[in-house]
């Protein structure tokens, strides 16, 4: 009887609500994937939020991504809130609509974490915060991050996830970029390894800036991984452009990021990686 229930919930109407399924992991029993538009019952998806036929990664909040990632966490920054510098209408409200749905103060999650006994800094953008839209919270914890780090001789692992700058906090959004690549310098010139995982979509200014600044950048498979959105592209030079351009796959063959890294190997391969880099030195 049970399975006949099931059975009787896959209707058209819930197949065609998840195919929103991009913006995040939708509750209902069955999903298709945005990517390869297979079906599959939610459950199958596993503990990684996997398309279990192409491998895409769904988009997942960070804190979830932190409960398999990492052995221990000491959060930073929790507490830092924008000031809304444009007084931007209908911005607080969205805010604490996101600030609730996600359980954090903005669109990045920072601090110290162990795999095993390796240390390093994380940070982890969140896509269901507006977004993962960079505003100043997100720059000004990034920056910290960085200069923890580095204070502290650590490696930098950051998972990114973003459409970009936030409007609502305009240019103060943008000087994020500058500010953020100040410190990424920094740390660098400390000899300390940064490594980046670009998540499903990393676009914007977080493109333009540190998400391709890594020592080592990553990418989920199947992510989307651009500056500009396909309809702008389009838009702006008159042609039709492929339909994998900015798929994670296509971003790799022509050179701009050096590996694809599927969820259920990230645990290990960061540790290997970090420890590989540690005191800047590199593995025997
Ligand atoms: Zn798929």
């Amino acid at each position: 009887m049970q399975l006949f229930d099931e059975l009787k919930t896959l209707s058209k109407k819930h197949i065609k609500a998840d195919k929103k399924a991009g913006e995040k992991v939708p509750s209902g029993l069955w999903i298709a994937c945005p990517k390869c538009h297979q079906t599959m019952y939610h459950k199958d998806l596993g503990v990684y939020k996997t398309c279990k036929n192409c491998g895409y990664g769904f988009r997942i909040a960070a804190r979830e991504r932190l409960s398999w990632l990492v052995d221990s966490f000491v959060e930073f920054d929790s507490e830092i809130q924008t000031n809304d510098p444009l007084e931007f209408p209908g911005y607080q409200d969205k805010l604490k609509a996101a600030q609730k749905k996600t359980s954090l103060n903005d669109s990045v999650l920072t601090g110290i974490a162990t795999i095993n006994t390796t240390e390093f800094a994380l940070g982890i953008m969140d896509p269901q915060f507006i977004m993962g839209s960079m505003g100043t919270v997100t720059g000004e914890k990034i920056t910290r991050l960085f200069e923890k780090a580095r204070e502290n001789q650590l490696p930098v692992v950051l998972f990114t996830a973003s459409g970009g700058a936030r409007m609502q906090e305009g240019i103060y959004s943008l000087m994020q970029m500058a500010k953020i690549s100040q410190a990424v310098k920094a740390h660098s010139d400390a000899g300390l390894v940064y490594i980046t995982v670009l998540t499903d979509p990393t676009t914007g200014g977080v493109t333009a800036s540190f998400a391709m600044q890594g020592d080592i950048i990553l990418a989920e498979p199947r992510s989307l991984v651009g500056f500009a959105g396909r309809r702008v592209i389009e838009q702006t030079i008159h042609q039709k452009v492929p339909e994998n351009l900015q798929d994670a796959e296509n971003v790799l063959e022509n050179g701009f990021i050096d590996g694809i890294i599927e969820r259920k190997d990230q645990k290990e391969k960061i540790e290997w990686l970090v420890k590989a880099h540690q005191g800047g030195s590199t593995i025997g």
